[in-house]
Protein backbone atom coordinates (compact mmCIF):
# COMPACT_ATOMS: atom_id res chain seq x y z
CA UNK A 1 0.00 0.00 0.00
CA UNK A 2 1.23 3.46 -0.63
CA UNK A 3 2.53 5.74 1.88
CA UNK A 4 4.18 8.52 0.03
CA UNK A 5 1.35 11.14 -0.55
CA UNK A 6 -0.96 12.69 1.59
CA UNK A 7 -4.87 11.63 1.78
CA UNK A 8 -4.72 9.18 -1.41
CA UNK A 9 -8.31 7.50 -1.71
CA UNK A 10 -8.92 4.25 -0.39
CA UNK A 11 -11.32 1.92 -0.81
CA UNK A 12 -11.63 -1.49 1.39
CA UNK A 13 -13.76 -4.09 0.94
CA UNK A 14 -14.77 -5.58 4.51
CA UNK A 15 -15.88 -8.99 3.60
CA UNK A 16 -17.50 -9.72 7.55
CA UNK A 17 -17.93 -13.72 7.94
CA UNK A 18 -17.81 -14.39 4.19
CA UNK A 19 -15.64 -16.61 1.66
CA UNK A 20 -13.33 -19.40 2.27
CA UNK A 21 -9.89 -19.55 1.36
CA UNK A 22 -10.53 -20.81 -1.93
CA UNK A 23 -12.89 -17.93 -2.86
CA UNK A 24 -10.92 -15.23 -1.58
CA UNK A 25 -7.95 -16.21 -3.86
CA UNK A 26 -10.22 -16.85 -6.51
CA UNK A 27 -11.54 -13.44 -6.02
CA UNK A 28 -8.38 -11.72 -5.12
CA UNK A 29 -6.68 -12.78 -8.58
CA UNK A 30 -9.86 -11.59 -10.37
CA UNK A 31 -9.18 -8.23 -9.13
CA UNK A 32 -5.94 -7.90 -9.90
CA UNK A 33 -6.35 -8.69 -13.45
CA UNK A 34 -8.90 -6.08 -13.45
CA UNK A 35 -6.86 -3.32 -11.57
CA UNK A 36 -4.16 -1.23 -13.47
CA UNK A 37 -0.96 -2.13 -12.06
CA UNK A 38 -0.93 1.86 -10.37
CA UNK A 39 -4.21 2.44 -9.45
CA UNK A 40 -4.85 5.86 -8.43
CA UNK A 41 -6.57 4.79 -4.88
CA UNK A 42 -5.31 2.46 -2.27
CA UNK A 43 -7.07 -0.93 -2.36
CA UNK A 44 -7.61 -3.19 0.40
CA UNK A 45 -9.54 -6.45 1.41
CA UNK A 46 -10.54 -8.00 4.76
CA UNK A 47 -11.09 -11.75 4.47
CA UNK A 48 -12.43 -13.73 7.87
CA UNK A 49 -9.17 -15.45 9.39
CA UNK A 50 -8.96 -18.94 7.59
CA UNK A 51 -8.60 -16.79 4.52
CA UNK A 52 -6.49 -14.66 5.32
CA UNK A 53 -3.48 -16.34 3.83
CA UNK A 54 -4.63 -17.39 1.27
CA UNK A 55 -5.78 -14.42 0.16
CA UNK A 56 -1.92 -12.65 0.67
CA UNK A 57 -0.80 -15.23 -1.16
CA UNK A 58 -2.65 -14.41 -3.87
CA UNK A 59 -2.77 -10.61 -3.74
CA UNK A 60 1.19 -10.92 -3.37
CA UNK A 61 3.16 -8.30 -6.05
CA UNK A 62 -0.31 -7.00 -6.53
CA UNK A 63 -1.75 -3.09 -5.75
CA UNK A 64 -4.09 -4.85 -3.14
CA UNK A 65 -3.42 -5.18 0.70
CA UNK A 66 -4.88 -7.44 3.09
CA UNK A 67 -6.37 -6.90 6.20
CA UNK A 68 -7.77 -8.34 8.92
CA UNK A 69 -10.77 -7.66 10.60
CA UNK A 70 -9.73 -7.96 14.44
CA UNK A 71 -6.79 -8.50 16.60
CA UNK A 72 -6.37 -8.87 20.43
CA UNK A 73 -4.14 -6.66 22.34
CA UNK A 74 -1.59 -10.06 23.63
CA UNK A 75 0.79 -10.82 22.05
CA UNK A 76 0.60 -14.33 23.26
CA UNK A 77 -1.10 -16.88 25.90
CA UNK A 78 -4.21 -18.40 27.52
CA UNK A 79 -6.98 -16.42 25.40
CA UNK A 80 -9.00 -18.28 23.40
CA UNK A 81 -10.54 -17.48 20.09
CA UNK A 82 -8.50 -14.55 19.71
CA UNK A 83 -5.68 -13.61 17.26
CA UNK A 84 -2.60 -11.40 17.81
CA UNK A 85 -0.40 -9.00 16.25
CA UNK A 86 2.08 -11.56 15.51
CA UNK A 87 0.12 -13.86 14.05
CA UNK A 88 -1.49 -11.27 11.30
CA UNK A 89 2.59 -9.94 10.76
CA UNK A 90 3.43 -13.97 10.30
CA UNK A 91 0.64 -13.71 7.41
CA UNK A 92 1.89 -10.33 5.71
CA UNK A 93 -1.41 -9.01 6.35
CA UNK A 94 -0.63 -4.97 6.41
CA UNK A 95 -4.07 -3.50 7.91
CA UNK A 96 -6.75 -4.26 10.71
CA UNK A 97 -10.41 -3.28 11.17
CA UNK A 98 -10.62 -2.41 14.63
CA UNK A 99 -14.06 -1.68 16.81
CA UNK A 100 -16.15 -1.98 13.71
CA UNK A 101 -20.06 -1.66 15.01
CA UNK A 102 -20.71 -5.81 14.78
CA UNK A 103 -17.84 -6.00 16.78
CA UNK A 104 -19.23 -3.49 19.36
CA UNK A 105 -22.75 -4.37 18.71
CA UNK A 106 -22.53 -7.91 19.47
CA UNK A 107 -18.86 -8.74 20.59
CA UNK A 108 -19.12 -6.22 23.79
CA UNK A 109 -15.96 -3.99 22.31
CA UNK A 110 -15.91 -0.84 23.70
CA UNK A 111 -13.46 2.33 23.14
CA UNK A 112 -11.55 0.95 26.07
CA UNK A 113 -11.16 -2.25 23.95
CA UNK A 114 -10.48 -0.24 20.89
CA UNK A 115 -7.94 1.97 22.06
CA UNK A 116 -5.82 -1.23 23.38
CA UNK A 117 -6.20 -3.11 19.94
CA UNK A 118 -5.06 -0.21 18.42
CA UNK A 119 -2.12 0.60 19.96
CA UNK A 120 -1.46 -3.11 20.04
CA UNK A 121 -2.04 -3.04 16.04
CA UNK A 122 -0.10 0.10 15.48
CA UNK A 123 3.44 -1.14 17.35
CA UNK A 124 3.40 -4.47 15.52
CA UNK A 125 3.31 -2.41 11.76
CA UNK A 126 -0.72 -3.09 11.41
CA UNK A 127 -2.06 -0.16 10.01
CA UNK A 128 -5.37 0.25 11.92
CA UNK A 129 -8.79 1.45 10.09
CA UNK A 130 -10.76 2.17 13.08
CA UNK A 131 -14.24 2.61 12.89
CA UNK A 132 -16.61 5.12 14.48
CA UNK A 133 -20.31 6.33 14.03
CA UNK A 134 -23.60 6.56 15.71
CA UNK A 135 -26.54 4.28 16.09
CA UNK A 136 -30.00 4.99 14.58
CA UNK A 137 -31.12 6.21 17.98
CA UNK A 138 -28.44 8.16 19.02
CA UNK A 139 -28.90 9.50 15.53
CA UNK A 140 -32.20 10.41 16.54
CA UNK A 141 -32.03 11.34 19.93
CA UNK A 142 -29.39 14.10 18.49
CA UNK A 143 -26.49 12.78 19.78
CA UNK A 144 -24.58 12.00 16.72
CA UNK A 145 -21.78 14.78 17.48
CA UNK A 146 -21.21 13.62 21.10
CA UNK A 147 -20.95 9.63 20.44
CA UNK A 148 -18.10 10.28 17.73
CA UNK A 149 -16.21 12.50 20.27
CA UNK A 150 -16.55 10.11 22.83
CA UNK A 151 -15.70 7.33 20.49
CA UNK A 152 -12.74 9.36 19.23
CA UNK A 153 -11.25 10.81 22.86
CA UNK A 154 -11.62 7.42 24.23
CA UNK A 155 -10.76 5.38 21.26
CA UNK A 156 -7.69 6.92 20.03
CA UNK A 157 -6.58 8.08 24.24
CA UNK A 158 -3.14 8.47 25.02
CA UNK A 159 -1.84 7.75 21.02
CA UNK A 160 0.64 9.74 20.46
CA UNK A 161 1.28 11.29 16.94
CA UNK A 162 3.43 8.94 15.50
CA UNK A 163 0.92 6.52 16.02
CA UNK A 164 -1.99 8.84 14.91
CA UNK A 165 -0.25 8.82 11.77
CA UNK A 166 -0.51 5.39 10.87
CA UNK A 167 -4.36 5.44 11.50
CA UNK A 168 -7.79 6.12 8.99
CA UNK A 169 -10.83 6.05 10.44
CA UNK A 170 -14.31 4.93 8.99
CA UNK A 171 -17.36 7.00 9.58
CA UNK A 172 -19.91 4.30 9.94
CA UNK A 173 -23.38 5.14 10.94
CA UNK A 174 -24.70 1.94 12.26
CA UNK A 175 -28.46 2.68 10.36
CA UNK A 176 -26.37 2.55 7.66
CA UNK A 177 -24.77 -0.63 7.27
CA UNK A 178 -26.38 -3.32 5.74
CA UNK A 179 -29.14 -1.65 5.78
CA UNK A 180 -29.25 -0.35 2.12
CA UNK A 181 -30.11 3.27 3.51
CA UNK A 182 -26.86 5.13 2.89
CA UNK A 183 -26.23 8.48 4.23
CA UNK A 184 -26.40 11.22 2.23
CA UNK A 185 -23.32 13.16 0.96
CA UNK A 186 -23.71 16.01 2.85
CA UNK A 187 -24.76 14.03 5.93
CA UNK A 188 -21.77 11.78 5.56
CA UNK A 189 -19.40 15.36 5.17
CA UNK A 190 -20.90 17.03 8.52
CA UNK A 191 -19.87 14.03 10.03
CA UNK A 192 -16.78 13.77 8.20
CA UNK A 193 -15.86 17.83 9.44
CA UNK A 194 -17.24 17.23 12.56
CA UNK A 195 -14.16 14.30 12.68
CA UNK A 196 -11.62 16.56 11.11
CA UNK A 197 -12.21 19.06 13.82
CA UNK A 198 -11.90 17.04 16.66
CA UNK A 199 -8.88 15.38 15.24
CA UNK A 200 -7.17 19.02 15.05
CA UNK A 201 -8.44 19.38 19.11
CA UNK A 202 -6.89 15.77 19.65
CA UNK A 203 -4.03 15.86 17.84
CA UNK A 204 -3.58 19.30 15.53
CA UNK A 205 -4.04 20.67 11.79
CA UNK A 206 -0.85 18.87 9.94
CA UNK A 207 -2.24 15.52 11.13
CA UNK A 208 -6.41 16.06 10.95
CA UNK A 209 -5.13 16.41 7.25
CA UNK A 210 -2.92 13.57 7.02
CA UNK A 211 -5.45 11.45 8.47
CA UNK A 212 -7.82 9.70 5.90
CA UNK A 213 -11.52 9.22 6.47
CA UNK A 214 -13.39 6.52 5.19
CA UNK A 215 -17.35 6.30 4.76
CA UNK A 216 -18.99 3.32 5.32
CA UNK A 217 -22.76 2.39 5.41
CA UNK A 218 -24.58 1.01 2.39
CA UNK A 219 -21.57 1.89 -0.52
CA UNK A 220 -22.63 0.84 -4.29
CA UNK A 221 -21.31 1.67 -7.46
CA UNK A 222 -24.93 3.90 -7.59
CA UNK A 223 -23.53 6.38 -4.88
CA UNK A 224 -19.98 6.33 -4.65
CA UNK A 225 -19.11 9.15 -6.64
CA UNK A 226 -21.53 11.38 -5.11
CA UNK A 227 -19.77 10.65 -1.58
CA UNK A 228 -16.46 10.86 -2.58
CA UNK A 229 -16.71 14.42 -4.53
CA UNK A 230 -17.61 15.71 -0.61
CA UNK A 231 -14.36 17.59 0.18
CA UNK A 232 -13.72 15.39 3.86
CA UNK A 233 -14.51 11.94 2.18
CA UNK A 234 -11.01 10.09 1.65
CA UNK A 235 -12.48 6.49 0.33
CA UNK A 236 -15.70 4.07 1.52
CA UNK A 237 -15.01 1.00 3.88
CA UNK A 238 -17.77 -1.18 1.63
CA UNK A 239 -19.42 -4.11 3.34
CA UNK A 240 -21.93 -5.49 1.11
CA UNK A 241 -21.20 -4.51 -1.92
CA UNK A 242 -16.87 -5.74 -1.62
CA UNK A 243 -18.52 -8.79 -2.20
CA UNK A 244 -19.19 -9.70 -5.73
CA UNK A 245 -15.54 -9.09 -7.32
CA UNK A 246 -16.74 -6.95 -10.79
CA UNK A 247 -19.39 -4.59 -8.00
CA UNK A 248 -16.00 -4.08 -6.10
CA UNK A 249 -13.98 -3.07 -8.82
CA UNK A 250 -16.51 -0.50 -10.38
CA UNK A 251 -16.55 0.89 -6.59
CA UNK A 252 -12.73 1.32 -7.01
CA UNK A 253 -12.91 2.54 -10.97
CA UNK A 254 -15.37 5.23 -9.59
CA UNK A 255 -12.75 5.86 -7.06
CA UNK A 256 -9.82 6.65 -9.41
CA UNK A 257 -12.19 8.79 -11.78
CA UNK A 258 -13.12 10.91 -8.92
CA UNK A 259 -9.36 10.88 -8.16
CA UNK A 260 -8.28 11.62 -11.99
C1 LIG B 1 -19.27 -2.51 6.73
O1 LIG B 1 -19.40 -3.68 7.00
O2 LIG B 1 -18.29 -1.88 7.17
C2 LIG B 1 -20.26 -1.88 5.87
C3 LIG B 1 -20.16 -0.59 5.64
O3 LIG B 1 -21.24 -2.68 5.34
P1 LIG B 1 -22.27 -2.31 4.15
O4 LIG B 1 -21.47 -1.67 3.06
O5 LIG B 1 -22.86 -3.62 3.74
O6 LIG B 1 -23.27 -1.36 4.71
Amino acid sequence: MTETSIRRPFIAGNWKMYKTAAQAAEYVSGLRSMLPADPKVDVALAPAFPALEAAVRAAAGSPIAIAAQNVFWETEGAFTGEVSAPMLNDLGVELVIIGHSERRQYFGETDQTVNRRLKTAVSNGLRPIVCIGETLEQREAGLTFSVLETQLKDGLAGLDHETAEKLVLAYEPVWAIGTGRTATPEIAQEAHRFIRHKLIELFDKRLANHIRLLYGGSVKPENTADLLAQPDLDGALVGGASLKVDVFYKIVDIGCQVTA
